[in-house]
């Protein structure tokens, strides 16, 4: 069978710089999928080359279709990548940029569900829906950042660092969230280097050194993998 999601081989370079190395891996439908990593690691960059943001060699494939590239294709696709949490646009209203997470809305008649659907999630956001997206807190930005990723109503969640900046009780309600989407039946690929939580919710898991996987298993046998616990769970005697 194959899977929902797939990379086969996929390389890429910034120049001469080779930062992933033939990264090969699946996806299920449903699942939430982690990949641990320390900085430079390469995890943005892994995130990109599924989203269509950069230029890769080997494949891709979603629902058994070459990964549509590039970037506008795989939102229409039902790709929605969402980047690391302060990346929402600073100087225009929390409204206006979930608007924006629109664009690649197949049904626009969907707009307002979406809108509400997103404020009922957050109603926060709903308050806050005529400030700047720049004068809102840390949390609130990432949860901006989600909500305008789930306005295109999108099948596949990419997210990138969802727990950075945050303060320890935001990220267990932003972690939260992320086990809801599963419930409500989005498949999520999710690169954290807040390990521990990430491999808490995670299916399967990956572990991404210098841009090479070198080792993989479900969250449950990472987190009690003795390598894993020293280098990314601060275990220091195991
Ligand atoms: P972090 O957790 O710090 O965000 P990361 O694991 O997401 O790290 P990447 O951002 O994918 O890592 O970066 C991997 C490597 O690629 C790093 O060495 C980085 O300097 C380099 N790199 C990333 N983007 C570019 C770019 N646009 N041009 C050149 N080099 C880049």
């Amino acid at each position: 069978m194959v899977a929902y999601l797939s990379l086969h081989d996929v390389c890429v370079s910034y120049g001469r710089n080779q930062v992933l190395h033939n990264i090969s891996m699946n996806v299920e439908k449903g699942q939430i999928v982690t990949v641990i990593g320390a900085n430079g690691a390469g995890k943005t960059t892994l995130i990109n080359a599924i989203s269509g943001a950069l230029r890769y060699s080997g494949q891709i494939r979603f629902k058994d279709s070459p990964a549509p590239f590039p970037a506008y294709k795989a939102a229409r696709a039902g790709i929605v990548q969402i980047p690391e949490g302060r990346r929402i646009f600073p100087n225009i209203s929390v409204a206006e940029n979930l608007t924006l997470g629109a664009y690649a809305l197949k049904d626009k008649s969907q707009f307002a569900s979406r809108l509400e659907a997103v404020y009922k999630l957050f109603p926060i956001l709903e308050e806050r829906k005529d400030q700047a997206g720049g004068s809102l807190s840390g949390g609130e930005q990432q949860m901006l950042a989600i909500s305008r990723g789930l306005m295109s109503d999108p099948e596949l969640i990419l997210l990138d660092e969802p727990s950075l900046g945050l303060a320890p009780l935001i990220i267990q309600e932003v972690f939260e969230l992320i086990k809801s989407l599963k419930e409500q039946g989005m498949t999520i690929v999710l690169v954290e280097q807040n390990a521990k939580m990430a491999l808490e919710i995670a299916d399967w898991a990956y572990v991404l050194e210098n841009g090479v996987f070198v080792a993989e298993g479900s969250g449950k046998e990472l987190l009690a993998d003795d390598v894993v616990r020293r280098a990314y769970l601060g275990v220091k005697e195991v």
